[in-house]
């Protein structure tokens, strides 16, 4: 493999230079953390199941018109992206109580919410990405208000047709993170598209039966069968081969 230039490390993902200008190759790791990285380990394959499941919700999501930095699938563990300027505010949407709202409001996880709430986080690993307005975004200046109204929209349209998606294989869509980037265009425009990734490390996905949990939860709470869940979503999506992990595993080490 040709040597790249390493632009950033991040917990579950490595970003290099592309070959082409203004682009930028999102290699997917097996690490896993939580809590801002004070727990650590490993999911095995979660690179390569995260970078296909990954991939599939991007393509969907572009088929319906929202602008990604997604350009295509390299390999079992790359994709090439176009370089943006991330915008430093996590969106997260909740359908469902879960999680640190459920904690930090009193409301059971698993409460149906009356409507969506969209929460906004100020990315930060040394503050622990804490929870902020959109007044604080506009007034420190990490996003412009025509930038938030924007990645509002967008936000509202993902989250609709995501839930119906995952509806269709048996799976509730309880919350997920969003993060947007500033992209130029060829007459120097700067536009806003999804950035990122939209996997089970960054989404709550239930068993629409049960209430199984088939996300990051699993890792987070050791629960086990962290491989499984992520696998068992890749399969209801219709984009695990037949042949399995065996199958991914078997390209992954072919390539590399
Ligand atoms: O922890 P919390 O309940 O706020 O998480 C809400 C949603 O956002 C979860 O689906 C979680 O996986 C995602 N999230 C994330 N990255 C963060 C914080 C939350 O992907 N830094």
């Amino acid at each position: 493999m040709a040597k790249r230039t390493k632009l950033y490390e991040g917990k579950a993902k490595v970003l290099f230079q592309g070959s082409e200008p203004g682009t930028v190759v999102q290699y997917f790791k097996d690490d896993a953390t939580a809590f801002n990285a004070k727990k650590k380990g490993t999911i095995n394959g979660k690179g390569v199941l995260n970078n296909i499941i990954s991939e599939f919700i991007m393509l969907r999501l572009q088929e319906m018109g929202i602008p990604t930095h997604f350009i295509k699938r390299m390999n079992m563990r790359e994709q090439l992206c176009h370089q943006v300027d991330i915008i430093p505010v996590e969106v997260i949407v909740r359908n469902v109580a879960a999680g640190s709202m459920a904690k930090r409001l009193g409301i059971p996880e698993g409460t149906n919410l009356p409507r969506s709430i969209v929460e906004f986080c100020y990315k930060s690993d040394e503050l622990d990405d804490p929870l902020i307005s959109e007044e604080h975004a506009v007034a420190f200046g990490w996003a412009s208000p025509q930038e938030i109204d924007d990645f509002m929209a967008m936000t509202l349209r993902i989250n609709d047709y995501l839930a119906g998606l995952f509806m269709g294989i048996g799976i509730r869509l309880v919350d997920f993170k969003l993060e947007f980037g500033r992209i130029e265009d060829e007459n120097g425009d700067v536009r806003v598209v999804l950035a990122d990734e939209i996997s089970p490390d960054n989404c709550r996905l239930w068993d629409a039966k049960t209430n199984e949990k088939m996300d990051k939860d699993r890792f987070r709470r050791d629960m086990g069968g962290v491989e499984e869940a992520y696998q068992e979503v890749a399969r209801r999506l219709g984009i695990l081969p037949e042949g399995g992990m065996a199958e991914l595993e078997e390209s992954d080490s072919e390539e590399s």
